[in-house]
């Protein structure tokens, strides 16, 4: 299949996973373009797609400017970790945050924002498998580094974002998310990826970040 057929291939089970959820709220359909080259992006981008997502921040730098310049209504999402030291690349490149997951972050990022006078909406990573190594604000933390960003930081938090632990059910913690945004009254749910996007849906996913399903598989 091409880029453009799998495209619309997951552009149409999205809305068949809609059709099964009463809520039927818009999902964007991020393509995650990690470790792909701009060539690759380039297919994607003339079949019409725009809404693309990164890991990091170096590789984005790397790929999209020239691709913006070409394309100017895409929109690039970054999903990864990222460092206090890359916050102002972040700031100039990114549309959308992600992975919001610390006071420190969210202090420089709401720095960043004045001054280079973008503000960029953000979504609060959290950690909902409580995995020690895995990036993420704990469940029990996540009040406080909300009211942070609300009071001190101040950054538009719009929603939250998840990254499952790998081979376990990922539905628990989809569930347990959008509790979590409904109980702090976050619209927006960044969550599932190629092989478990439907389920994210059914959960009330708004944005899906898709990568090996559209690109095939990484190298
Ligand atoms: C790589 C990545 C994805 C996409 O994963 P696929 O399984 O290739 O769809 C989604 N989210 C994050 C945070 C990623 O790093």
């Amino acid at each position: 299949m091409t880029i453009q057929e799998r495209l619309t291939d997951i552009q149409k089970r999205i809305t068949i996973a809609l059709h099964a959820f009463e809520e039927r709220q818009p999902v964007t359909l991020l393509a995650v373009s990690k470790t792909y080259g701009a060539e690759v992006v380039r297919q994607a981008l003339s079949a019409g797609h725009r809404n693309f997502a990164e890991n990091r921040v170096q590789e984005a730098a790397e790929k999209f400017p020239a691709l913006r310049a070409e394309y100017p209504d895409m929109q690039l999402h970054l999903i990864g970790m990222l460092q206090t030291n890359k916050v102002r690349d972040a700031v100039a490149l990114f549309d959308v945050i992600h992975t919001v997951d610390r006071t420190a972050v969210a202090a420089k990022l709401a720095n960043e924002m004045v001054k280079q006078n973008r503000h960029l909406p953000c979504f609060v990573q959290v950690n909902t498998g409580a995995e020690p190594q895995k990036a993420g604000v704990q469940p029990d933390e996540l009040a406080a580094l909300l009211e942070f960003c609300r009071a001190e930081a101040p950054l538009d938090i719009r929603g939250l974002m998840c990254i499952p632990p790998v081979h376990t059910d990922p539905a628990p913690h989809f569930k347990q998310l959008a509790e979590l945004a409904a109980a702090h009254q976050l619209p927006l749910l960044s969550m599932g990826m190629s092989g478990d996007f439907e389920t994210a849906i059914q959960h009330g996913a708004t944005h899906v970040r898709v990568g090996s399903a559209i690109f095939g598989e990484r190298g």
